[in-house]
């Protein structure tokens, strides 16, 4: 299956360095040699129009970092997934652990926006992952089971739906899983997929937790593991696209 490198740019970009970052990979884009793997990024609400411009016509896909279960209605302050789709989005991001957290989203909700997004028509890149404390209680397999079961909708097919298994306690802190690690929760998403997805051999499964140019070739080769989500390395064109180039 061809990876899939994500950038999630989070609360990073104002018009000018948001735009200089868009534009900087479009120009990698259009200078030869592009990495072998689809390639999307994930800016903050307020960058998706000039970006969506920016990014026409390269091969770059647009995705979002959230989006509301309705489609339409009295939300002050959030954004419908439809909104998103008419903005250029092809992708969304839904329960990332910093919404879980800081937001309080629980899995019904995670699975209510995941069901928008493919109604909207866009491809929801959903995270499971567990906590440091969960980790060392032994229960990694068994949150990431609930979380899978409680927020993926059924009757997807393998092209509606990307998982993101992003173990909390690695997201921005320069820790990584071990390939073990990773290859066994990968292992078990895959078959919750198949039990799950039409087709869940194919859905892509991405790891996200401090990937970086020096760690990706080790990661993106780990069986289960189709491609990735991008937080702080993606806010560097060169580091985001070394980790493209290293999809094999
Ligand atoms: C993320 O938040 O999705 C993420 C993986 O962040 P980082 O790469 O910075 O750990």
């Amino acid at each position: 299956m061809r990876k899939l490198i994500a950038g999630n740019w989070k609360m990073n970009g104002l018009r000018a360095d948001g735009l200089a970052l868009a534009r900087a990979l479009v120009a990698r884009a259009a200078a030869g040699d592009p990495p072998d793997c689809a390639l999307a990024i994930c800016p903050p609400t307020t960058l998706l129009l000039p970006i969506a411009d920016t990014l026409r016509g390269s091969g770059i896909a647009l995705g979002a970092q959230d989006c509301h279960p309705e489609v339409k209605g009295a939300h002050t302050g959030d954004i419908s997934a439809t909104m998103l789709k008419d903005a250029g989005c092809s992708y969304v991001i839904v329960g990332h652990s910093e919404r879980r957290a800081d937001h309080g989203e629980t899995d019904a909700l995670v699975r209510a926006k995941a069901a928008a997004a493919h109604t909207a028509g866009l491809v929801p890149i959903l995270c499971v992952g567990e906590t440091l404390a969960e980790r060392d209680a032994g229960e990694t397999l068994s949150v990431v089971r609930r979380q899978f079961e409680g927020s993926v909708p059924e009757d997807l097919k393998a092209s509606e739906i990307a998982i993101a298994y992003e173990p909390v306690w690695a997201i921005g802190t320069g820790r990584t899983a071990t390939t073990a690690q990773v290859a066994e929760v990968h292992a078990s998403i895959r078959e919750l997929l198949e039990a799950r997805v039409r087709d869940g051999a194919d859905v892509p499964i991405l790891y996200g937790g401090s990937v970086k140019p020096s760690n990706a070739i080790e990661l993106l080769g780990v069986a289960n593991v189709d491609g990735a989500l991008v937080g702080g390395a993606s806010l560097n064109a060169a580091d985001f696209w070394a980790i493209a180039q290293a999809c094999p």
